[in-house]
């Protein structure tokens, strides 16, 4: 891809069904980064199927389905760009694991479409994503009210629709000034690219426009290295080789470097990026390294990299802010869940419950609550059951933020307030 234009992750988030594939397919399309013959071959397959009309889910359904084959697809067909920038859809929607991806993954996204049909309204995984998008720090939405066409491009349903959202907003202390509504049909393509004439009562921006005039992602923070690692290789020849992205920071060779939690360091003696020899790595390079003196039993996933003169924080206990999104019954003091944060997986027990916060306000509604359940905020003490390297997230963000999960789901997000030791 070219560098010309600034990159912006973007994330697709609302319930299912309510048209994030559609929307995805529709901006693709509208932009030409599909191109025309797999539309044609889904449009065909999907009219024999006398689906006629679903092409764009087809087309979504089609890439991720490619992806879980490991088949390499163009990375082309999950970007596209707009006069001002180049975006990348962060995760596939619809993906199972979306919402952890979110929290711990590769790419967190700068911005947030949030795509909540019209017939439907606000409904439980509205919720949930917006929660979240507010808890990792994206400040701004655009948000979509969807399939118009199905409700007669109704301005009173419309304004019914956005108006429950920005009670949901408000809810969550989401400045409701920063949120951009425009009502869409993704199928049909109205107000996406271009203005509809089925909305004449409405003259604000199309999805397009709204997107091309974000504000410009932050840029670079000048943050110590902090390369969380993802595997360690043997190679021959040349030795040990951890991999990983770099998040924070430079990794450059000569660097002395620390592992941590697991102690050790080195010098950095070469570094590969794309089968090739480099000399230096910034924020979202994929590296492989190697440090002298480092083997292959000293380290492991979930350790991360940084400068040994200022080494990636180990965390005895923390204190963070989380809110529960999906748990069955009640948290208590001595819930113990597994920790996802970056690439580190660590059972961590729920110490205390040091405050439940009023979603309304942030303002301390309890001190020292029994329980917390689904939609609470709160700020509890984490104490990670093997060591755990985590930041502030008002420090590091990208090493701040975890996904709490159990029973194979995640049932909260939160970020990290204070490192206690
Ligand atoms: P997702 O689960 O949020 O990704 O939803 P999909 O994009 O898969 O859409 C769910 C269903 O709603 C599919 O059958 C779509 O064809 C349909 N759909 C999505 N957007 C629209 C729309 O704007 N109008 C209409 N009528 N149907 C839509």
């Amino acid at each position: 891809m070219s560098q010309d234009k600034p990159h912006q992750n973007l994330a697709i988030i609302g319930h299912v069904d309510h048209g994030k594939s559609t929307l995805v397919g529709r901006l693709l399309y509208e932009t030409g980064s599909v191109p025309e013959h797999v539309i044609e071959q889904h449009r065909e397959e999907a009219e024999e199927k006398g689906k006629g009309g679903f092409e764009f889910a087809y087309v979504m359904d089609n890439l991720a389905e490619e992806r879980e084959r490991g088949v390499t697809i163009d990375i082309a067909h999950q970007e596209f760009s707009t006069d001002t920038y180049y975006f990348t859809i962060v995760d596939t929607p619809g993906h199972r694991d979306f919402v952890k991806n979110m929290i711990t993954g590769a790419s967190q996204a700068d911005h947030a479409v949030l795509v909540v049909a019209a017939d439907d309204g606000v409904a439980p995984q509205t919720q949930e994503h917006v929660f979240l998008a507010r808890t990792l720090g994206i400040d701004e939405l655009i948000v979509a009210v969807n399939k118009m066409d199905i409700v007669d491009y109704s301005q009173d349903t419309y304004d019914e629709v956005v108006s429950e959202v920005k009670d949901l907003l408000n809810q969550v202390r989401f400045d409701t000034d920063d949120a951009e509504f425009i009502p869409v049909s993704a199928f049909k393509g109205d107000n996406v690219a271009e203005h509809s004439e089925n909305t004449p009562w409405y003259d604000g921006e199309t999805v397009l426009e709204a997107l091309n005039n974000l504000p410009e992602p932050s840029p670079p923070t000048d943050a110590p290295l902090r390369l969380p690692i993802q595997d360690v290789y043997t190679i021959s020849g040349i030795g040990t080789v951890p991999v990983g992205r770099v998040e924070t920071g430079m990794l450059n060779t000569g660097d002395n470097v620390s592992f941590q939690p697991s102690d050790v360091g080195g010098e950095v003696k070469t570094i590969e990026m794309h089968h090739e020899e480099v000399s230096e790595a910034g924020p979202g390079d994929n590296v492989g390294f190697n440090v002298r003196g480092v083997g292959k039993d000293d380290i492991r996933r979930g350790d991360v990299c940084g400068p040994a003169a200022d080494p990636p924080t180990v965390a005895e206990t923390f204190q963070a802010q989380i809110v529960v999104m999906q748990h069955p019954s009640v948290i208590t003091a001595g819930y113990t869940p597994v920790f996802h944060a970056h690439t580190a997986q660590v059972a961590c027990t729920i110490e205390s419950l040091d405050q439940k916060l009023d979603p309304a306000s942030g303002e301390v509604a309890e001190e020292n609550p029994d329980f917390i359940q689904n939609g609470d905020a709160a700020v509890v003490t984490v104490r990670p059951q093997k060591p755990l390297s985590i930041e502030p997230s008002s420090e590091i963000p990208e090493l701040g933020s975890f996904a709490i999960r159990d029973m194979g789901q995640t049932i909260a997000a939160g970020k990290v307030l204070k490192i206690n030791a």
